[in-house]
């Protein structure tokens, strides 16, 4: 216990114990916080999905048919319908063979990569009566931005692990070579990553693979939905639909919603229907969420101006800035970090703006490497120009006076 209150007494004395204001009203550009009206810059709920009526009358359906839960995991008391609807709805928007839903993004991560990375041998798991024998194998090429739910499927996994430069693909190709073609690998990349809302170049991530003969595992939870011709996400964006392996996402962002899932083969999603422990020994989306996602998805893929609204708010964003001077790395997307460096100053600058009544949250270590803190803007697509007018001479002012 005392080594616990130390920790605990260390970050609060230094200022760095989050203190996360208290949200009254649903998200939307504009919320409660603390009974005042304030600005939002903060949310993942990309496309104004999470409060949509339509969406909101089919999780009210959802809700008066089943109730709020499920009873129990799939695999002990049956697979309720609407979840086969909800995946077949996702596979068919990713345009992939077949789709599983876990009940977080982050559970379809810590289930999908330790049983992709260890695959049983069906010899073992007779022999052994019943216990399976993982053979630890396969090496995983993970990115060193990587999301925090694939660090911890890698770590889950126990394999052996390359973590490779931030997008450096002269990095990834020397650590690939330094394996035989025989060894098992799997390269795994966020598509657009969290803090910086940069993209991953996923067409020489593919060429790699191919070359060193690796799997492809891609993370699109922040572009599916949002980048690409039809929305689709990341493969999209670059024209290379199909080509990965295996493509996880999560339904908290663009559709506004709660889950996680993983599209790709038929082979895959039984593969893991057998070894994922998040999806074997925990219940799904609760049915309330399964019902409004389905009709998110629907809604996501016909009312195209969603994407164009986002990207163009984000787009008009970025040029301002630049234009201020104010450094927001290398984001291309609606993921735009404002760059500070010092986490103390980006706390006292998120709570500056607070004082304006604009929240956006400091993202800073354990989310970000120490000594690169920054805010973590979110662009919507129903912010309008004048509310980013708005936040962009707040900002100014405090950039100034915090000088960074
Ligand atoms: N992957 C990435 C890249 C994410 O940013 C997040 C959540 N922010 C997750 C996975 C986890 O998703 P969820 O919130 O649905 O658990």
């Amino acid at each position: 216990m005392k080594k616990i209150s130390t920790a605990v007494n260390w970050i609060k004395d230094n200022g760095l114990f989050p203190d996360v204001p208290i949200v009254e009203s649903a998200h939307a550009p504009e919320v409660i916080v603390n009974g005042k009206k304030v600005l939002l810059f903060a949310t993942n709920n990309y496309l104004d999905m999470m409060r949509d009526e339509r969406v909101v009358k089919a999780a009210e359906e959802g809700l008066r048919k089943w109730g709020i839960g499920n009873g129990s995991a799939r695999l002990l008391t049956g697979n309720l319908d609407f979840h086969h609807l909800l995946e077949s709805k996702i596979a068919r928007f990713k345009e992939r063979e077949a789709g599983l839903t876990f009940v977080a993004g982050y559970m379809a991560n810590l289930g999908a990569i330790p049983a992709l990375a260890n695959i049983f041998e069906p010899a073992n798991l007779i022999f052994s009566l019943g216990k399976i024998e993982k053979n630890r194998d396969t090496v995983i090429f993970s990115d060193e931005y990587n999301h925090a739910s694939i660090i911890a499927g890698i770590r889950m996994s126990k394999c052996k692990k390359e973590i490779y430069r931030h997008c450096d693909m002269d990095d990834l190709e020397e650590r690939l070579k330094q394996y035989p073609l025989s060894v098992r690998k799997i390269i795994i990349t966020d598509g657009v990553f969290s803090m910086d809302g940069d993209i991953a170049p996923l067409p020489e991530v593919l060429e790699l693979a191919k070359r060193y003969g690796a799997m492809t595992y891609v993370d699109d939870a922040h572009a599916t939905g949002i980048l690409g011709k039809n929305g689709r996400g990341v493969e999209d964006y670059f024209n290379v639909e199909g080509q990965t392996d295996v493509v996880m996402g999560t339904f908290t962002k663009a559709f506004g919603g709660v889950g996680g899932f993983i599209v790709g083969s038929q082979t895959i999603v039984d593969y893991l229907k057998i070894q994922a422990d998040s999806y074997i020994f925990t219940a799904p989306i609760a049915p309330p969420v399964a019902y409004g996602l389905i009709k998110a998805i629907e809604l996501v893929a016909e009312e195209t101006w969603r994407r164009e609204r986002i990207l163009s708010n984000a787009a008009y964003f970025r040029e301002k800035l630049s234009e201020a001077g104010i450094n927001f790395l290398n984001s291309q997307t609606q993921i735009i970090p404002i760059f500070i460096g010092d986490e103390k100053k980006a706390i006292l600058a998120s709570e500056r703006l607070l004082e304006q009544n604009i929240f956006v949250p400091a993202a800073r270590w354990p989310a970000v490497p120490s000594g690169k803190a920054r805010l973590r803007v979110t662009i919507t697509s129903s912010h309008t120009k004048d509310q980013i007018d708005h936040f962009l001479e707040h900002l100014k002012v405090i950039k100034k006076d915090l000088k960074f």
